[in-house]
């Protein structure tokens, strides 16, 4: 029998993700089938209950539904519980499972894809939305020697630090303000805002990145002005397709126990955009 997976987002027609897991899919000789769920905006938790209902085996959740996802769920792992966010329910018989697997699939692009080295590394991580929640101790995991979060409504920013997230980087600093306080040069500087949707850069100043620099805009589609500043500082740029292939392939490993190839995948949607 045929087993059903969806996400469930408003708007999801764009969504990359049946693409990828009818790749992974083929890849692994999986039996699934991976449909988009257009779910209303105050109908979420119904929607998701009737495509278990119907026979669904599990869903991925994107905007504006994870904050909801997470108040849904039975359980949740360590990791959605420090995200405060859901990106993937598994349902089986014992309930609804949630996990969220956006900062696995960062480091994963990050380590894997891009070959960076995090430990001992300065990080700064722009935003403090769900993305950004949900990226902070999957990063603080790899050891950075600092990891300065800034955001527009800096509040926002220091409450993700305050209390510090469980199991940090043995001698991490973790540190957060508004865009005033950057100082120093970084090794890593992470677009995790949604000021690139309208076509914004945040106020970052000149002079941020450090020798051999990388910039990792988490929007991907097109070029945005966070990698055209960063470019013009002398930083290497990468967008957010490659994380959107490895959470991807982080919930395909929870749910069916297999682990996809993801670089082929990554390949297709840059040669079929
Ligand atoms: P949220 O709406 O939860 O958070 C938005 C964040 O962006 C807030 O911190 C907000 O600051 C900040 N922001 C918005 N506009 C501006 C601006 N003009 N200047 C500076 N800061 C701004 O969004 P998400 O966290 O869910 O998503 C953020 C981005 O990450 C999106 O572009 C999304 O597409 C991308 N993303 C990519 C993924 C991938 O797999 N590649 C996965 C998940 C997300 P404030 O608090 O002050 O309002």
């Amino acid at each position: 029998m045929t087993d059903r997976y969806a996400v469930f987002g408003n708007p999801i027609a764009h969504s990359k993700s049946p693409r990828i897991h009818a790749a992974f899919a083929a890849q692994t000789g999986q039996n699934l089938t991976y449909e988009t769920r257009l779910a209303p905006l105050d109908g979420f938790a119904e929607a998701v209950r009737a495509f278990r209902e119907a026979g669904g085996r599990g869903a991925n959740v994107t905007v504006p539904f994870k904050e909801q996802a997470y108040a849904m769920a039975d359980r949740l792992s360590e990791r959605a519980q420090s995200a405060g966010a859901v990106n993937t329910l598994t349902f089986d018989a014992t309930g609804v499972h949630g996990d969220n697997t956006d900062g696995v699939g960062l480091v994963n692009d990050l380590a894997g894809n891009l070959g960076l080295e995090l430990a001992g590394k300065r990080i700064l991580l722009m935003g403090a939305g769900g993305a950004a929640r949900g990226v902070v101790l999957p990063l603080l995991e790899k050891a950075p020697s600092e990891l300065f979060i800034v955001n527009r409504t800096a509040a926002k920013a220091r409450e993700l630090v305050a209390p510090a997230p469980r199991r940090r980087g043995a001698g991490a600093t973790l540190a957060a303000g508004g865009y005033a306080d950057i100082s120093g040069q970084f090794d890593l500087v992470i677009n995790a805002t949604a000021a690139s949707l309208a076509g914004d850069l945040p106020p970052l100043p000149a002079g941020l990145f450090a020798e051999g620099a990388l910039a990792y805009d988490m929007m991907y589609g097109r070029d945005t002005p966070f990698l055209a500043f960063a470019r013009g500082e002398g930083a290497r740029c990468a967008d957010g397709l490659g994380m959107l292939v490895e959470q991807a392939a982080a919930a395909f490993f929870l749910w069916r126990g297999v682990q996809p190839a993801t670089a082929p995948v990554i390949a297709m949607l840059r040669g079929y955009p």
